[in-house]
């Protein structure tokens, strides 16, 4: 939280001693103490889709605050701590899911062959790190010590903490390629695409099967988050999923053969395989062969059934909980986003854009035409324009459906309020199922009236609750954990 300033604190004592803030604090519960909540004018009705009857109305005038308020639903943390948490513990679930099952996906699914990659990037120059408390020695891949062609040390002896500024900066910023930086997290979701691509085509091979001929043996289904490291390159976290061939309910068994340990080895050497020539920026540049780093790591994932390889282990919800918290963080989340070398980054992408729009005037040729047309587009984001987490469509359960189902959940919830009827919540699965059976129809009329609370005050009241709503979670949970 931000230091109150007089001015901030006057607001927050304004809302908490108003005549109105039970229905504000209500409105702020209401929305899980969103951040920016959206607010809306309207009205909707629900209307029994076989016989036209209406089931009821509801209207935003009848709202404590004479508005409704709906969750920002931003996936940042830094945004909307509370509805970020809702993200994250969404993608949790969804990604569970296609590791041991549940939330409609099979539990079969945890007899195939998973496996947990980082891919990540490799090096534009040396950088400061941190290697588990050891000295620094700056990713350096030689590691000759001495003075670099601008005076500068190519080593560094220091042990530096987490929080230490100089985590991630280059040692010197002129032997830094900033450039071939820019150019490949560009080009990242091109390398990641063949990856895959990469991936089948080296199992195709080791199953001795035509490629093909691999969709009616194997299929590879995935999901990956991409993380941002203190060097401004991201990496790629990745679940890769080995299931039997396609089928109308998926999530066929793995035949005999395909183990986890098959899937880890073709992963490292797919991963250490692919290759990418990027284009030139303009007539002066030159063609770079594009890779992933050498720090290469894939390991297979134990569950009940999955016994591998007990060395190299890891628990499914350890990696679910690790892929869901990088969902929630983009470039600007990291620690100190303002740094000299990400302000280079960025100085980089702003030559590289200038580069590509004399290039454009001189060729002639439309803007989207460019290979590097719309970098400067991705500026925020580091050049970074791929997704932060996506998974292939037979995965597991989708973002949207467990959307729905927390819809439902809150209609029914709120029925039950409105009749004071106790609530059914029965099988989740069933909340889960898609829309595909619902009999009733909600016709509705809305008017966005704007977004946010009405003062920074407000904003940070609602922040302080979704933190100390947080706080009371970690301690039941805790708790719960002791009385085991
Ligand atoms: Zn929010
Ligand atoms: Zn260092
Ligand atoms: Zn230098």
């Amino acid at each position: 939280m931000p230091a109150l300033t007089p001015h901030l604190e006057a607001q927050m004592v304004a809302r908490l001693t108003a005549k109105d803030f039970p229905a504000w604090a209500d409105t702020a519960a209401k929305v899980g103490h969103c951040a920016h909540p959206v607010r809306l004018h309207g009205t909707s009705t629900t209307i029994d889709a076989a016989t036209g009857e209406v089931l009821s109305t509801y209207s935003s005038a009848d709202e404590p605050l004479g508005v409704l308020h709906v969750r920002c639903g931003n996936r940042r943390e830094s945004a909307c701590p509370s509805c970020s948490r809702v993200y994250a513990a969404d993608t949790f679930h969804l990604i569970r899911a296609g590791v041991i099952g549940g939330k409609g996906v099979p539990e079969d699914v945890a007899d195939n062959p998973l496996v947990f990659a980082t891919l990540t990037a490799p090096t534009f120059g040396l950088v400061h790190g941190r290697r588990n408390g050891r000295k620094c020695r700056a990713f350096t891949p030689k590691g000759i010590p001495g003075i670099c062609e601008h005076g500068r040390p190519t080593v560094c002896h220091a042990v530096h903490d987490d929080q230490d500024r100089l985590l991630g900066q280059p040692l010197c910023p002129d032997c830094y390629d900033y450039t071939g930086h820019v150019i490949w997290q560009w080009w990242a979701p091109e390398l990641w695409r063949r990856f895959t691509i990469t991936t089948r085509r080296h199992l195709a091979k080791a199953l001795g099967v035509p490629q093909s001929r691999l969709p009616n043996v194997v299929t590879l289904q995935y999901a990956k988050v991409a993380e941002y490291q203190h060097r401004g390159l991201i990496h790629f976290h990745a679940l890769i999923r080995l299931d039997g061939p396609k089928t109308d309910t998926g999530f066929a068994p793995a035949p005999g053969g395909a183990t986890a340990a098959l899937l880890t080895r073709v992963v490292e050497d797919a991963a250490a395989a692919v290759r990418f020539d990027a284009p030139r920026l303009d007539e002066d540049d030159r063609v770079r062969r594009l890779r992933f780093g050498t720090q290469l790591d894939a390991r297979p994932i134990a569950t009940r059934r999955r016994t591998d390889d007990p060395d190299r282990e890891l628990v499914p919800e350890q990696v679910a909980g690790y892929l869901a918290k990088y969902a929630t963080k983009s470039a600007s989340d990291t620690l100190d986003a303002d740094n000299p070398h990400w302000q280079r980054l960025r100085h980089a992408i702003d030559d590289a854009t200038e580069r590509t729009d004399a290039d454009l005037h001189r060729r002639r040729i439309p803007r989207l035409e460019h290979p590097y047309g719309l970098l400067g587009k991705w500026r925020h984001m580091l050049g970074f324009r791929g997704h932060f987490s996506t998974k292939s469509r037979r995965y597991s359960v989708t973002l949207g459906q467990l959307r729905r189902a927390r819809a439902r959940f809150q209609r029914r919830l709120a029925h039950a309020h409105r009749d004071g009827t106790p609530l059914d919540v029965g099988d989740l699965n069933d909340l889960l199922r898609d829309d595909a059976d619902e009999t009733t129809l909600v016709v509705g009329q809305w008017v966005y009236a704007g977004s946010g609370w009405d003062t920074d005050g407000d904003a940070e009241l609602a922040k302080a609750a979704a933190a100390r709503a947080r706080e009371y979670a970690a301690w039941r949970a805790e708790k719960k954990h002791h009385n085991r």
